[in-house]
């Protein structure tokens, strides 16, 4: 059964355009804007505009089109942001799901970091 999702968290507010966001870039099914307090030089967040909870409601309901555009927003966002590995240096794609993520936004997202040398995974 599909998780509870909640209409009331941040992202669904700034797909709706009830809030403002910085935008990076967008396609039909994904939107991709800059963190409100970025932890590093580069942080964009990367959403689906689907209602999913988190990364595995994305990838066990999400249909081809909606992750096949995801993923392409997400790549967009490492070149435009000149991280990609044919142009720059890299970058740290990560998503934080449920408690023990620590996942604070209940709407699937992904944290694109970059620029500047990310250390070792936090264990
Ligand atoms: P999480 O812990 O993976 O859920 O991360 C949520 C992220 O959303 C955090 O890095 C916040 O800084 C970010 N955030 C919260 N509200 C906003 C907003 O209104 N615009 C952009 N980013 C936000």
């Amino acid at each position: 059964m599909p998780m509870a999702y909640d209409d009331n968290n941040i992202f669904a507010k700034i797909l709706r355009g009830e809030i403002p966001n910085d935008t990076v870039a967008e396609n039909a099914h994904a939107l991709a804007f800059r963190d409100i307090a970025p932890k590093t030089p580069v942080h964009v967040l990367v959403i689906p505009k689907g209602k999913y909870v988190s990364f595995d409601d994305f990838a066990a309901n999400a249909s081809p089109e909606e992750i096949t555009d995801f993923m392409r927003l997400a790549a967009e966002v490492t070149r435009a942001e000149g991280v990609s590995l044919d142009q720059g240096q890299g970058f740290r794609a990560i998503t934080n799901a449920g408690s023990h993520g620590v996942q604070e936004v209940p709407h699937f997202h992904l944290h694109i970091m970059g620029g500047r040398n990310m250390g070792p995974m936090v264990t």
